[in-house]
């Protein structure tokens, strides 16, 4: 009996112990997992560190943390901005920093950065930081009057302590240059002041209401914004239709499409519309990079001789055997003259490209200097290569009927920032001596006295 209990007792125990044992597994392996195999912490936005203004909000995500904690250094004294054992090892952490709250001075700080996955396992990084908490200051020294829906203006700007100075209508931003022939170090206040000269479009679509800035930054996101005293007018564009026949598919859309598009509609979209939309983004690439001199003078030149076929901002209705497929606006003027007329630089620059453009065909686009550029669509001959320094009035190429063109004329464009604008304003010698150059005198009268 006894031994029999004995054994009943045994069994009982060893089934216990049995059954238990994959726990014990678990727990062991999870102890082991937890010291010695857990990954190391990772954590991402610690860049944001580098920059530190007089208010910055920075979030940072950590993985496989068990603990963190972040200091700031300087002067040999540390300040603690965050101590945390996280609940849970991936945790989202927003800190608001403020250097003067937290009695830094501006200038040079280290941000160390410490955090553990387990006893064994933990990262330390450290960050060399600007503490930058002086905002940069703007002025606008003068500016355009006004300006119209798809024209462009002008404006010269003085920032003390900047880093990037541009001008912002709704979304968009355009950078200024500095002006020519400042001495290197005008310190004022200890930082330096700047003019700062800046083309910008006033692309077609801007609401009518649109205030235009001018913002200064510096490096460690510190801004000052002044609303230019440029009044932004409505301007009314035309609008055409435009019948698409047989013979301009056959002959030049389908063509361009190396006849891989056999419907005439779908063909008709695919230049008018998927072409378009890249083309403008090819100009905006295109013209990232300009001169930072104003390379230009005086009005620009008008092919001579031809008359407009189609102005700047005709909005074009199309339609094929009655029905309407497709839309587009016209972004530059269409000159014609006679067939394979010869082409002069509108005003003196550097051929920034030279070649195939998409709707545009054979293009020639001379950057003038400052963001400021011309283009030449639909050329039947090519003759400046990229590079070249070219001077108003000289020879560029031939006009034809190259990319989307029924017959040979002329595109004639004029980008600023890669927006193509309205060029009547700069065929015009009092737009531009009323706009820019009265303006440029004014300053340089005002410096040198
Ligand atoms: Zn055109």
């Amino acid at each position: 009996m006894r031994d029999s209990r004995y054994k009943r007792g045994g069994g009982l125990k060893k089934f216990i112990w049995l059954s238990l044992l994959p726990i014990v597994i678990l727990v062991i392996a999870y102890l082991v997992y937890k010291v010695f195999l857990v990954p190391e912490p990772t954590i991402i936005g610690l860049d944001e560190f580098k920059h530190l203004p007089i208010d910055k909000t920075i979030t940072i995500e950590g993985k496989n943390i068990h603990s963190i904690e972040i200091t700031i250094h300087q002067d040999g004294t540390a300040r603690t901005i965050l101590k945390d054992v996280p609940d849970y090892n991936e945790k989202r952490y927003t800190l608001n920093i403020k250097p003067k709250e937290l009695q830094l001075r501006d200038g040079q700080a280290r941000v160390i950065v410490r955090a553990r996955s387990s006893i064994f396992k933990g990262i330390e990084h450290e960050i060399d930081a600007i503490i930058d908490t002086i905002p940069p200051d703007i002025q606008v020294i003068s500016a355009s009057y006004q300006v119209y829906q798809g024209g462009a203006g002008f404006a010269i700007l003085r920032a003390r302590d900047a880093d990037a100075v541009f001008i912002r209508i709704e979304d968009e931003r355009f950078r200024a240059s500095q002006a020519p022939g400042q001495q290197e170090d005008r310190l004022l206040g200890g930082k330096q002041s700047r003019t700062y000269l800046a083309f910008f479009p006033v692309p077609l679509d801007t609401k009518e209401d649109s205030i235009i800035y001018a913002v200064a930054q510096d490096k460690a996101g510190n801004r000052d914004i002044k609303s230019l005293p440029t009044r932004l007018r409505k301007k009314v564009y035309r609008a055409t239709t435009i019948e698409i026949t047989d013979d301009f598919i056959k002959r030049v859309v389908f063509p361009l499409l190396n006849n891989t598009v056999t419907d005439p509609v779908k063909a008709f979209k695919t230049v008018n519309e998927e072409w378009r939309r890249k083309d403008i983004k090819r100009l905006r690439d295109i013209s990232r990079d300009s001169n930072p001199e104003m390379l230009w003078k005086g009005r620009f030149l008008q092919l001579r001789n031809s008359k407009v076929m189609a102005t700047y901002g005709d909005r074009r209705t199309y339609y094929y055997k009655g029905e309407e497929i497709s839309e587009s606006v016209h972004l530059g003027y269409d000159l014609a003259s006679v067939s394979n007329a010869l082409v002069e630089a509108a005003n003196t620059g550097i051929v920034k490209y030279a070649g195939e453009l998409g709707i545009y065909g054979n293009t020639i686009i001379i950057d003038h200097g400052m963001g400021l550029m011309s283009l030449y669509g639909h050329l039947s001959e090519i003759m400046v290569r990229e590079g070249e320094a070219v001077k108003k009035g000289a020879v560029i190429g031939r006009t034809g009927s190259t990319g989307f063109a029924g017959g040979d004329h002329l595109h004639f464009g004029i980008l600023i920032h890669g927006y193509e604008v309205s060029p009547i304003y700069w065929w015009d010698e009092h737009w531009i001596k009323v706009n820019i150059s009265d303006k440029m005198e004014d300053y340089l009268a005002r410096t040198e006295g």
